[in-house]
């Protein structure tokens, strides 16, 4: 099996849920429950960048009209959810986006990629609860997209992979242009409001089981419009998940990305434990789950350039999650 499942410490990314400040505060939860077994990893067919070349400057914390749909026909349908379900044994077609699954069982949870190479896949999280807007609202709160992230990565063209909210999209259609048009960013579903899965997460308010799979696919719905490197990867908010959870998600054809290096950057006071945190524990294979929010991981781009630079020294190469997943088949 080309990844398996490791035990995760869930540390601060619950504090990115929040948004409300008494939540900052709130102690380390316990583990996530039902950290299901793992499945496979999919064929990851990676799909041609169709928006062409960066445009930095696209970026704006100003509201805009979305994108209308471009580069890839067809976009909103979901192709590899229909004619598989009735294959046995069968895999995800070549042609269907990265981490597309079988409809017809829980989808697989990967931690991590194979333990072999070089590749390292960073992911950052783009969280929009309700709070959050009504702290942007207020103006409490200025921004929660991180431009100095999006700018690092794309001077320095190093490949990474967006985990959207829907809500968040809606606020940053702009930032979101951006994101699609960089044919080295992959963009992945965090559900629409960051609500929790499971009954215990991190004090978020919990989405009712009837709702889930309307509201991940709402958000693939949301995220389709703006093209580029659309993926079937998807990202409980909190990594927090049950089997309960998963059998929704099912007709969905995703794959859940948990990660296997949690860098702790929600609400970090400074760089320095952020940079240790996934110094010390990045592999070949990880996936090291980082934040795009600034108000509520502010230290993260600060982070950023420590954490490229001690993953050179490892001799450690940041690639797309698709690469980093499907890196070698399962032999
Ligand atoms: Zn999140």
């Amino acid at each position: 099996m080309p990844a398996q499942t490791s035990r995760v410490p869930l540390i601060a990314t619950l504090a990115a849920l929040a948004g409300v400040a008494v939540l900052l505060v709130a102690p380390a939860p316990s583990d996530a429950p039902g950290r299901a077994a793992i499945g496979r990893v999919p064929t990851a067919a990676t799909p041609p960048a169709t928006d062409g070349e960066d445009r930095p400057g696209q970026g704006t914390n100003r509201p805009t009209p979305p994108a209308s749909a471009s580069g890839r026909p067809g976009d909103p349908s979901r192709p590899e959810r229909d004619g598989r379900a009735d294959e046995p044994g069968a895999v995800p077609s070549a042609t269907a986006r990265p981490g597309a699954s079988r409809t017809d069982r829980r989808p697989p949870v990967v931690d991590h990629g194979p333990r072999v190479g070089n590749l390292v896949a960073l992911t950052f999280d783009a969280d929009m609860t309700d709070a959050m807007r009504y702290q942007l609202r207020s103006g409490a709160v200025r921004s929660y997209a991180n431009l100095a992230i999006i700018d690092l990565l794309e001077r320095e063209r190093v490949p990474a992979t967006f985990f959207l909210t829907g809500k968040w999209v809606e606020e940053y259609p702009g930032v979101t242009r951006r994101l699609a048009a960089n044919p080295r960013f992959e963009l992945a579903n965090h559900t629409y409001g960051h609500l929790a899965f499971t009954a215990d997460c991190y004090q978020l308010p919990t989405i009712p089981r009837q709702r889930m799979a309307a509201d991940v696919a709402r958000t693939f719905d949301v995220i389709a419009p703006y093209g580029g490197r659309q993926t079937r990867y998807f990202r409980f908010p909190g990594l927090c998940h049950d089997r309960t959870a998963l059998a929704e998600l099912a007709p969905l054809g995703v794959t859940v990305v948990d990660g296997d290096v949690v860098s702790g950057d929600p609400f970090a006071k400074s760089w320095r434990p952020v940079v240790d945190a996934v110094l010390s524990r990045v592999r070949p294979g990880s996936v090291v789950v980082l934040h795009v929010t600034e108000a509520n991981a502010p230290m993260t781009d600060e982070a950023l350039p420590r954490i490229l630079a001690g993953l050179a020294e490892l001799g450690l190469r940041p690639a797309p999650l698709s690469e980093v997943l499907g890196a070698t088949p399962a032999g």
